[in-house]
């Protein structure tokens, strides 16, 4: 996706080689046109998918899961990080270890929102070592939902998590896919479709 990766190479701040920062645009800071963008680009790739919800994490993978639900016409649901006071025990939970912030969180959804019958496309704003996406899988698992793919705005392609998915005969689709951040310097995959 030309747009994304162009603010990517405007915007984004190469933190280390592992690293990229995007907070004008998705992380802190929201870019409501090029989410707009983001969620019409999903919506096209998985329009026949028959997708009924889309399930993500809190808090960066809402902006873009929103505007996804929004051209697919479907709700979406965030994972919350901790459990709330009024979330008991009705809950699908799983273990994630955040590759950003060092820690592991148990994340959680309510079962009043997804069900056997759904058809989930997970989505979320970045894909390193595939913890995040494969703690939403586990919850729709558990759900007994249908998963019919990963939508990732920003993946990087050096680290694991694609490869993970992949190999487990998951659709991946990411908007830009980073080859490298070696050198402060931000290199995209040559072969995706951006
Ligand atoms: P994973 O679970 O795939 O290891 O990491 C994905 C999660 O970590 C995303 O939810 C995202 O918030 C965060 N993350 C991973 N790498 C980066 C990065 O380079 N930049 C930013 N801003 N977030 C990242």
């Amino acid at each position: 996706m030309e747009l994304l990766k162009n603010k990517i190479i405007e915007e984004g701040k190469v933190l280390s080689d592992t690293v990229l920062k995007v907070d004008s645009f998705l992380n802190h800071q929201v870019d409501p046109k090029l989410m707009k963008q983001v969620g019409e680009e999903f919506a096209n790739k998985f329009k026949r998918a028959g997708i009924t919800k889309i399930l993500t994490i809190e808090s960066s993978g809402i902006a873009p899961a929103t505007m996804t639900g929004l051209e697919l016409e479907v709700p979406v649901i965030f994972a919350r990080k901790r459990k709330s006071l009024t979330l008991t025990d009705h809950l699908y939970s799983a273990e994630v270890y955040s590759f950003t912030k060092k820690v592991s969180n148990e994340i959680s959804v309510s079962k009043d929102f997804l069900h056997e019958d759904d058809v989930v496309l997970v989505m979320d704003d970045f894909l390193a070592n595939g913890q995040a996406a494969l703690g939403l899988l586990e919850i729709a698992k558990q759900a007994k939902a249908t998963v019919v793919g990963v939508g990732i705005v920003i993946e990087k392609g050096f680290q694991s998590g694609g490869k993970q998915l992949r190999d487990k005969g998951i659709r991946v689709e990411s908007l830009a896919i980073v080859e490298s951040l070696s050198d402060g310097t931000v290199t995209f995959k040559e072969e995706a479709r951006i």
